[in-house]
């Protein structure tokens, strides 16, 4: 079977010199074009600037760091909206680089801030479980919980989207994680609410401080 394969490889080997000539003339209608499309006839060429493509994407985007808050955030104008708890629409909600996950603008930009620092002290980004809910989805939780274990409808921080449930290690105190935070959310507007420490007891939820707090 080696015998074979080292047969049918020389078999090929006038092919490559053609392939190389299709790459050739790629190149020359390249530079003609100036474009960057691939100029289309050889197949081999497509397959080979195909395969150039693909590697470089994913270290393209490691090296661009953390992401960073959606161009059209609005957080100097989030403080001023008015809307009831967990009635925040959909547009007026800041999108986290957690999927699913969102907040009020002016707290969503404080927690991206936070996330690029917390990215750089741990190489990756924060855990969040929960952030905004909407008065229909906290009544459910409501509904599910234990007395106590979560704020009656209308009256929860995730309802005004200032709000996150974190994860990866936060969730529990003493951990590195939670330890971090403790030491350096405040100066990214972010707390640990005094409450959470023990009534109930919350390691994993955090605040934006938007002075309601003091
Ligand atoms: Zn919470």
């Amino acid at each position: 079977m080696i015998g074979r394969h080292a047969i049918s490889t020389k078999v090929t080997a006038p092919l490559a010199g053609m392939a190389l000539a299709g790459i050739f003339a790629g190149s020359l209608a390249l530079a003609s074009s100036g474009g960057d499309e691939d100029p289309g006839g050889d197949r081999r060429a497509a397959a080979l600037s195909a395969h150039r493509a693909a590697p470089s994407a994913a270290p393209e985007e490691r090296e661009s760091g953390p992401p960073k808050l959606p161009a059209d955030c609005k957080p100097k104008e989030a403080a001023d909206l008015d809307h009831g708890n967990g009635r925040i629409p959909d547009e007026e909600l800041c999108p986290l680089p957690q999927e699913d996950e969102s907040l009020r603008a002016d707290a969503a930009a404080a927690f991206y801030e936070l996330n690029a620092a917390y990215h750089e002290r741990f190489g990756e980004e924060m855990c969040v479980r929960s952030s905004y809910r909407s008065y229909e989805r906290q009544a459910e939780l409501y509904a599910s919980m234990p007395a106590g274990m979560a704020a009656a409808p209308g009256n929860s921080k995730h309802g005004l989207g200032i709000a996150a449930d974190l994860c990866g290690g936060v969730e529990e105190e003493g951990t590195p994680q939670f330890e971090w935070l403790e030491d350096n959310a405040e100066e990214y507007g972010w707390i640990h609410p005094a409450w959470a420490y023990s009534n109930p007891y919350e390691p994993w939820h955090w605040e934006f401080d938007v002075g309601q707090n003091d």
